[in-house]
């Protein structure tokens, strides 16, 4: 399938005189000629007309939980349906989904069609409450996002929206009402940083956030703290002082740790002790509630009541579980409001079996490395019934098994993650009708492209592809980091 042939009327199109056409979908406003595309690379003009190329098609859906995109507050260890497009109204020097959200590097092999039915019916097989419009971006799916989200709402479902909001107030406008959950990505409270890295610009997306805030939303803010340029308190003081003028104290903030990757290769993780001297900074400030992202320490990413201390959700890695929460989300202990919303279902639980008859399955494990604490597991039910796949952790003793059961000829992508100190690695064991391939997630919200199978990264810094083209000059990055301090 070549993603490039067909395309359908986009909206928020302005037609001019001389038959070029201007996008309003986001703040660049690009003016397209006749056969070209704008900045994106998504949406074009075909016969004088704005369209938008991606409609129906991203990359595999894959169910993840709720942490994956930083909401913390919202029914803390529920599954989603994550859904991915392709191309992206920036272009971060150091992002982390490059090979798909810049269209010039994306391959048709990872390009999936979907319709916006069959993802309601995915979610409501598989007992997912909640569709997250994540990975790239989803400004640029926009059209599609609507479409299905209205669907969604109509069977019961919630939609979140993990971006970084670079997006028109009437493009907003349009998406607000359909949407419940919002994870803002915010780069940086620097215009410079956002001109030099993200070739985006700031005030959008801050206006993008109050609108958001404004409209009752719940919305959680995220932050990439980047190695040696935004990795320091006064950044996230400028956050926090931000938060607290334009939002709310009771909006949480996640500090996020950084991978070098993209154009940004030659560098390390951000420091942990950086990002524990920025928390606390942004907490004296006010913010009540503020986590490290990709850093899997309970301390660092678990909830506790603001009032009596009380541990009220208890998180590591991507694992979470309420531990005194009642159902208003208010502390079990003293009655704090929490400012926790526990959606309108219980996380469901997977299904599990005490012992596994080997015979016939067919087995493979992962043992995690370093940082990398997540794999997906991409598997297609080639048979004409229905077939299951099993997994556990390995760690002491012989914990249950759990099951995902595919449809007769379905391709399903799953997360599979560390839930606790102790664990070394998984065990799966699948059907023979069942054809398997693991991923090895680096960070959350990563979608990898390159399956085990065909390589490996040599360490768990740098993602597979390793972007071989130019990288950021040192030189640029100490003069941004002097700019900005
Ligand atoms: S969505 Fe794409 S075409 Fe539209 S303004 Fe933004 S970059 Fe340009």
């Amino acid at each position: 399938m070549d993603w490039k042939n067909d395309y359908r009327l986009a909206n928020l199109e302005e037609k001019l005189e001389d038959g070029s056409v201007r996008c309003h979908l986001s703040p660049r406003k690009c003016r397209i000629k006749e056969g070209e595309v704008g900045f994106c690379g998504v949406r074009g003009n075909r016969d004088g007309r704005l369209v938008t190329y991606t409609f129906g098609k991203g990359v595999h859906i894959t169910e993840e939980v709720i942490e994956t995109e930083a909401i913390f507050h919202y029914a803390p260890g529920s599954r989603i349906l994550s859904l991915g497009n392709i191309g992206c109204n920036l272009n971060c020097h150091y992002c982390q989904n490059w090979k798909t959200s810049q269209y010039k590097f994306v391959e048709n092999k990872d390009v999936h069609e979907m319709t916006p039915q069959g993802i309601v019916d995915m979610a409501l097989r598989h007992n997912i409450g909640t569709l997250s419009w994540t990975y790239n971006d989803p400004v640029v799916w926009h059209e599609f996002v609507i479409e299905t989200a209205k669907l969604a709402r109509k069977a019961g479902l919630t939609n979140l929206y993990k971006s970084a909001c670079f997006i028109t107030k009437e493009a907003l406008h349009e998406l607000l009402p359909h949407i419940d959950i919002f994870s803002l990505s915010l780069k940086s409270m620097d215009e410079t940083y956002y001109r030099k890295l993200t070739t985006g610009w700031l005030q959008p997306v801050l206006e993008a956030a109050k609108q958001i805030y404004d409209a009752g939303k719940h919305l959680e803010i995220s932050n990439l703290m980047i190695t040696d340029i935004s990795d320091n308190e006064e950044s996230a003081l400028r956050i926090a002082k931000w938060i607290l003028k334009d939002l709310g104290p009771e909006v949480p903030l996640h500090l996020v740790r950084f991978h070098p990757e993209y154009r940004m290769q030659n560098t390390i993780r951000t420091p942990i002790d950086r990002l524990q001297k920025a928390r606390a900074v942004a907490q004296k400030e006010g913010l009540k509630y503020v986590y490290l992202g990709n850093v899997p320490d309970e301390n660092d990413a678990s909830s506790f009541c603001g009032n009596c201390q009380e541990p009220l959700v208890k998180r590591f890695g991507l694992d979470a579980k309420i531990k005194a929460l009642d159902s208003e989300g208010r502390c079990n202990a003293c009655g704090e409001n929490s400012h926790f919303n526990l959606g309108n279902k219980l996380p469901s639980k997977p299904d599990t079996i005490n012992t596994l008859t080997p015979d016939g399955l067919k087995t493979s494990s992962y043992n995690w490395r370093g940082d990398i604490i997540s794999v997906h597991v991409q598997a297609k039910n080639t048979g004409d019934t229905p077939a299951t796949i099993f997994y556990r952790p390995q760690s002491n003793g012989q914990p249950n098994w759990k099951t995902v059961t595919l449809e007769a000829q379905e391709s399903y992508r799953f997360i599979l993650t560390k839930s606790q100190p102790s664990e070394i690695g998984l065990e799966i064991a699948w059907a023979p009708s069942i054809e398997s391939n693991l991923y090895e997630v680096f960070d959350r919200a990563h979608f990898p492209t390159v399956p085990i199978a065909e390589g490996i990264a040599e360490d768990d810094r740098v993602a597979l592809p390793k972007f071989e083209g130019k990288q950021f000059p040192d030189r640029m990055k100490s003069k941004l980091a002097k700019a900005l301090s």
